[in-house]
C-alpha cells in the first residue's frame, strides 16, 4: 500500500507549489539523457532560460542540483585562491556566499547590511580599491528585501559582477545583460514554480575567459559541463559529463514555457499584484511588515509576529487546520518573524485570501 500525502498550500520561502505543466512532465516516459528528442528540451530550456535571466549568454543552463550548488559552481569556477572578492551581506544567503568563497580560498571582504534593509552600492564600491569579484544576492529570501543590482554592475569596475537570483528568476523583473550581471544562478522552486533540483547558471563571455582552469570540483567544473550543455547547444558534438537529470530538466522545459506563453510582464505583474495584496492585507490587519519600504519584494514577504503570539504554535495551526505552510524568519529572528511567499502559481488573488483569511482565524483567538 502506498501511503498518501496530505497537499499543502507552499506559502513559505520555498519550494513553492509547481506549476500544473511542471508537475505533468514529470510522469512522461523516461528518456535518454543522450536522445534526440531530449537534447532538443535541453536546448529549449536553456533558451527560455535565457529569456528568464534577460540574457544572450551563450553559456546560460542548469546544473544539476539546487540553487546553493549554483553558488557553489560561481565562486568555485572563478576564484583563484589569494582573488579579493567583495561580498554583501545583507541576510542568510549573503553570509552563505562568504563562507563558500572563504572555502575556494578567496580573501572575503564582507560588507554588511541590516537585514531587513538592501545593499548599498556605493559603500560595496569603497570596500577595496580593485576586487576580483563583487557579489550579492538580488532577492534575499531570508529578510524579504531587494536589492539594485544596476547599481552595482554600475560600480564594478574590471571586477565579475557575480549575483544570486534563486528567488528572483521567474517572478520580478531580471536584466541579467543591462545590469551587467556576469556570473549568475538561480533556482528552480521558488518563483520559476518548478520542484527543488536545479539551478539555471548563466556565465558572460568577459567571465568565462577569466574562469579557473582546473577547478576543485570536477562535478561543477563549466569547461567539462559545456562539452554537453550551453555552449554546444544544438550540436551533435556533446560528449557525456554526467547523466543530466532527464525528468527534472522536462519538468523545467514545461515550467518555462507556461511563463512563456503568459509572458514575462505579465507574470511580474502578477507577482507584484498578489505581493502587494498580502501587504496591505496583513498592515490592515494592525499587523507591521519587516522589510525596508520601498525595497519589499511581492514574492516574499516578512511580517513581524505581534507581541505575545507564539511563532511556532501558530505556523502549526496554520499547517494542521489549513495545510497552509508558511516560514519562520532566520536567526535572531526565528521567533519574531514569519516569511510568506507568493511564487509561481500561488501569485495569485485566491492564495492572498486564504492566507489572510487563515491568519485572522488563527490569530483571532
Ligand atoms: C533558496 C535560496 C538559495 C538556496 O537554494 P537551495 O535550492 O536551497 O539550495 C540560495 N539563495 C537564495 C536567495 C535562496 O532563496
Amino acid at each position: 500500500m502506498t501511503s498518501t500525502l496530505t497537499v499543502r498550500h507552499l506559502f513559505g520561502p520555498g519550494p513553492t507549489n509547481p506549476y500544473p505543466e511542471a508537475t505533468e512532465a514529470l510522469a512522461r516516459p523516461l528518456i535518454g539523457h543522450l536522445d534526440p528528442q531530449f537534447l532538443a528540451i535541453m536546448d529549449r530550456a536553456c533558451e527560455g532560460l535565457r529569456q528568464v535571466w534577460g540574457t544572450a549568454n551563450r553559456r546560460t543552463l542548469p546544473i544539476s542540483a539546487t540553487g546553493s550548488a549554483g553558488m557553489e559552481a560561481a565562486f568555485v569556477n572563478f576564484v583563484n585562491p589569494g582573488d579579493a572578492v567583495v561580498i554583501a551581506v545583507n541576510g542568510l544567503f549573503g553570509e552563505r556566499m562568504c563562507d563558500v568563497a572563504a572555502r575556494c580560498g578567496a580573501e572575503v571582504v564582507r560588507v554588511d547590511f541590516p537585514f531587513g534593509q538592501p545593499v548599498d552600492a556605493q559603500k560595496v564600491a569603497q570596500a577595496h580599491p580593485n576586487p576580483t569579484i563583487i557579489a550579492a544576492v538580488h532577492a534575499e529570501t531570508s529578510t524579504g528585501v531587494r536589492s539594485d543590482i544596476a547599481a552595482l554592475g554600475a560600480i564594478k569596475g574590471d571586477a565579475l559582477l557575480l549575483v544570486d537570483a534563486v528567488t528572483s528568476i521567474g517572478g520580478i523583473e531580471l536584466l541579467a545583460d543591462e545590469w551587467g550581471i556576469d556570473i549568475g544562478y538561480a533556482g528552480t522552486q521558488k518563483c520559476l514554480g518548478v520542484a527543488p533540483g536545479l539551478a539555471p547558471f548563466t556565465v558572460s563571455d568577459r567571465a568565462w575567459e577569466r574562469r579557473v582552469e582546473n577547478p576543485r570540483s570536477w562535478y561543477l567544473d563549466l569547461g567539462m559541463l559545456g562539452g554537453y550543455v550551453g555552449e554546444t547547444s544544438g550540436s551533435a558534438t556533446r560528449t557525456y559529463h554526467h547523466t543530466a537529470p532527464v525528468a527534472m530538466i522536462a519538468s523545467l522545459d514545461a515550467g518555462l514555457q507556461r511563463i512563456l506563453d503568459e509572458g514575462l510582464d505579465a507574470v511580474r505583474d502578477r507577482h507584484y499584484a498578489a505581493g502587494h495584496a498580502l501587504q496591505n492585507g496583513l498592515e490592515a490587519m494592525g499587523l507591521e511588515l519587516f522589510a525596508a519600504e520601498g525595497h519589499r519584494l511581492p514574492e516574499l514577504t516578512t511580517v513581524k509576529v505581534p507581541d505575545g503570539v507564539d511563532s511556532a504554535a501558530v505556523r502549526k495551526e496554520l499547517l494542521e487546520k489549513y495545510n497552509l505552510e508558511i516560514g519562520p524568519g532566520v536567526k535572531e529572528f526565528a521567533n519574531t518573524v514569519w516569511r510568506i511567499g507568493l511564487m509561481g502559481p500561488n501569485a495569485s488573488p485566491d492564495s492572498v485570501a486564504l492566507i489572510l483569511g487563515a491568519l485572522q482565524d488563527v490569530l483571532g483567538k
